[in-house]
Order: structure tokens, then sequence, then C-alpha cells
């Protein structure tokens, strides 16, 4: 299959590209990025004959499905990554916590947030693609706490690629920061900033526009690439999860094949939720897609109004860090998909250019026609982590948020499937102050008091990264970025 460009193409570029393409060098055209010509199909026939699948042969038959140029022996290789999980037999368990609704859990992997479901497999094909064709890559990412740790856990090691992660110093959790300076590899640099994640962001984007630093970048061989969420080699492994999702409720006797479910999603950058959104235009039968936000409630607005304006907002750091995001980049896909290119550079230019866009009542229905959207506040975040907790279910703050579509936006009787993106251990300390524990400020005591105070155990990883040792103990003004960077190379 070939990737076509959201904002067409202005004569330098390929208007077209394989896979293996789309994700080394994922930006196209006009600022725009790489979508499928077209869309598999993922019906009832596709899954009853996977009913029984393994994760991992679901995952093949659906990259098979995309008819991806990367061969099978790699995609194989790739997908055993899923073998580390907490459970190899079944990487994304299933948790009911109502008679009609039921938790999805995507943070059974290395680093404990769902970042791993796609960054994983991710890491190996695209590291294994720049050895066929004998190239070197950087990867930069700014991280403000699990693009980090999981980006540098799937490139560790792997050869023909570099990776400099940038974190604001004091801007992430305890675990969070450890997660990324006691990781221990030649190819891997951790930088922390003297700022916030904004600065942070800033500073990598003026590196990488940099004209000085591309030419040091050329005179030592190596291409940049980017391993960040509109990738499509993020996106395409964040469809396996729904329909395997969909697969655990049938198997266990909860729907049959055919019959509609509501997905909660909690978001940010949509890619998530946008795999949720090809996996039901493939067939999965979805009968809406929630999309759940905290206070920066862009996605809401969107969603609800038609309207996507950064002009009146300012971000709001909030208990659920993740999704503390305003421009939200996937949704450009579903513009695509569902208005054309044309009108999708038109739009994705107002948002540039004025900060906002628009869409036509007509336009609005369409998207309505998929999605519904709510947001919730820390407050009443936390009194969901409490509520669930009585009833021995302990989820994290970005999880909470799925909560109150649940409850408000599910007006048919059917099953709901929320997705949690975060393991509790990752934001502790907002579970323990959802729990009345509100003088515990460091994720040592959080852990220790939920682990003796409820029925959740931690896991080894999470356990063993407070006595690993430092092994990067860089923070730098911005300015001094640049130099730290050239040293690494
Ligand atoms: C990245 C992340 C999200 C947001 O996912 P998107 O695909 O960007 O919408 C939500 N929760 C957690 C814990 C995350 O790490």
């Amino acid at each position: 299959m070939q990737f076509i460009e959201t904002r067409g193409n202005d004569g330098v570029k390929p208007s077209k590209v394989n896979f293996s393409e789309a994700i080394l060098s994922p930006s196209a055209s006009f600022g725009g990025i790489y979508v499928p010509e077209s869309l598999p199909t993922f019906d009832t026939e596709f899954l009853t004959s996977h009913l029984n699948a393994h994760y991992k042969d679901l995952a093949l038959a659906v990259l098979q499905g995309f008819d991806i140029d990367i061969d099978e022996s790699t995609l194989k290789e790739a997908l055993s990554r899923y073998d580390a999980f907490d459970d190899p037999s079944n990487p994304v368990p299933l948790s009911k916590i109502e008679d009609d609704c039921f938790v999805s859990e995507l943070y059974h992997g290395p680093t404990r947030a769902f970042k791993d479901m796609a960054l994983q497999p991710f890491g190996y094909i695209l590291s294994k693609e720049a050895q066929k064709r004998g190239e070197n890559y950087l990867i930069m990412a700014a991280t403000s706490g699990d693009t980090g740790p999981a980006t540098l856990e799937t490139f560790k090691n792997q050869p023909n690629i570099k990776v400099a992660c940038l974190y604001p110093d004091g801007g992430t959790s305890d675990v969070q920061r450890l997660q990324m300076v006691t990781e221990e590899a030649e190819n891997l640099k951790v930088i922390g900033v003297h700022g916030n994640f904004d600065d942070t962001q800033n500073t990598l984007k003026a590196l990488l526009a940099s004209d000085e630093f591309k030419e040091e970048l050329a005179k030592r061989n190596i291409k940049l690439s980017a391993a960040n969420s509109v990738n499509f080699g993020r996106i395409i492994f964040q469809t396996i999860y729904h329909i395997h999702s969909y697969l655990e409720l049938v198997r266990a006797g909860e729907i049959k094949i055919g019959e509609k479910v509501y997905l909660v999603v909690p978001s940010g950058n949509f890619g998530n939720a946008l795999g949720g959104y090809y996996a039901k235009e493939a067939g999965l039968p979805v009968e809406k897609i929630l999309i759940a936000s905290n206070v920066n409630n862009i996605l809401t607005d969107w969603i609800e109004k038609g309207e996507y304006d950064l002009t009146t907002r300012e971000l709001i750091k909030t208990e659920s860090p993740a999704m503390d995001i305003l421009k939200s980049s996937n949704i450009e896909r579903v513009l695509f998909h569902k208005f054309g290119v044309e009108r999708t550079k038109e739009l994705m230019d107002d948002l540039n250019f004025k900060n906002r866009f628009t869409m036509t009542n007509e336009e609005r229905e369409a998207i309505q026609a998929d999605f519904s959207a709510t947001y919730s506040t820390d407050n009443e975040c936390e009194d969901v982590i409490a509520n669930y907790a009585k009833k021995g279910y302990i989820m994290d703050p970005h999880t909470a948020t799925c909560i109150k579509s649940y409850e408000q936006d599910t007006p048919k009787e059917l099953k709901t499937i929320i997705y949690s993106t975060a393991e509790w251990t990752k934001f502790s300390p907002t579970v323990a102050r959802a729990l009345g524990q509100s003088e515990i400020t460091t994720d040592t005591e959080a852990i220790e008091w939920i682990k003796n105070n409820t029925n959740v155990t931690s896991p080894k990883m999470i356990d063993e990264l407070f006595s690993k040792k430092i092994k990067h103990t860089v923070v730098v003004e911005k300015e001094g970025i640049e130099e730290e960077m050239l040293k690494f190379l």
C-alpha cells in the first residue's frame, strides 16, 4: 500500500511513498503528514476468523492488511517485543469494572504507559530499515513524561539509530525522570534542560531548524528522523489493540461478533483515538469513539462546536500531564479522511496562520457521527479514582477522565471499553492524594502507601528504578544543548 500527503504535494517531495519511507521521513509537503491511500477491511468475517488469535497473530494480520513493505520475518521479530510484557500470552488484558464497562489496559510494557504498545515494535522496524539502507538516523525527542522513556527503551542498543532525549528538569515525575536518566546504552543521550516543557520543545525545534546543526549532522553522515505521535509507524500499531479489545469482550461472552460497542479514549495528540477511528472505518463494530480530555479541552470544543481555537487558550498544567496538549496533531488525519486534501489544507493553514479554524455545520455533524467528547477537572478525576479504589480497582488520572464519558455519553445500551493509558505507579502521588493522603509528595512514599493500603502491587521495573545507577547527569541551559548534542554525536 502507498501513503499519500494530507496537504497535497509541493512538487519537491514524492506524492506517494511506501510505508518504510513514511516512517523514516514522516513529514510531507506543506507541513502535512502521511495517510494510507485506502484502508483494509477488518469486518465481522475478519473478526470471526481471528477470534482466538494471539495478540501477535492478530497484529500480523492487521499489519499485512495494510500491505506494508516490511518483510514478514521483520514484522514477527518486531512483534516478539510483546513477549516481554507482563503476560506474554496476552499483552493487553481487559478488566471488568461495571456490568457494561471494561478497562483495556495498555500499560503492561516496559515503561508502564501506552506509548510502549506502538513504540516497542516500531523501534525494531525503524532500526532494521535503517540497517537495510545502510543509513544512520538521529531521533530527537522533547518529552514531558511518557514519550521519552518509551523512545529510549525501544531504541536502546539498536544499530544505526541514536536517540537524544530532552526533558524539562523538575518538570517530570520522579519515576519518569529515573526511567530516562538510568537508561544505559551507547546510542542514547538524555539531557535535562532548565525551564519548562515549552522551553524544552522550543529549543528542540530551533535546533532542528538550524542550518549549522544540519551541516554538522551531514558531516557525520547522520539523517534526522522522528518517532513522534504523527509517525504512521506508531499509528498502525495503535489500530491493533482496538480490534483485540473487542475480541476480548467476545471471548469473555459479553458481546457477540457484530454487536456494537463504545470506545472511550483519553486523548492528547489523538493518536490512540485515530487508531480506533481507522479500526471503525475498516469495519470494527463501534457505535462511537468518546474522546476524554482534561481541562485543556480543545478537543471537546472541536467535536461539540466545530471550532478549533488556539487564540483564546493557554496551556493549563493538570494531574493528567500527558493530555496537557493544545495542538492535537492527529486530527489532521480525520479531517483528511472525511473532507479530502483541499479542505484539509485550508483548515490546517487557518490553524497555522490564524491560530484557529471553524468547520461548517455539515462538517461538524460528520465528525459527530463518529465522535463525541467530554472533559474532567482534576477534582473530578480524584473523585473517580477514590470511588473505583473503594470497589477494588486502582486507575491512573488519565484513565479516570474516561469515566465521565462512560456515564454521560453512552445513550444506547451497549458495552463500553475504556482505555487505560498508564499504570498508577507513574502518577502515584496523585493517586495517593485522591485516596486522602495529601501530605505525600514523593513517588517512593506514594507507591509504598498505595501498596500497603490497597490490593495492588508494583512491578519489578518500578521497584528497581529507585536503586538503579544514574547514567545521565547533564542538565544545561537552553543555549548549551547544541554543544552537548555535538559531543554525543
Ligand atoms: C500519550 C498519552 C496519552 C495521549 O495519547 P494520544 O494518542 O496522544 O491522544 C494519554 N495518556 C497517557 C498516559 C499518555 O502517555
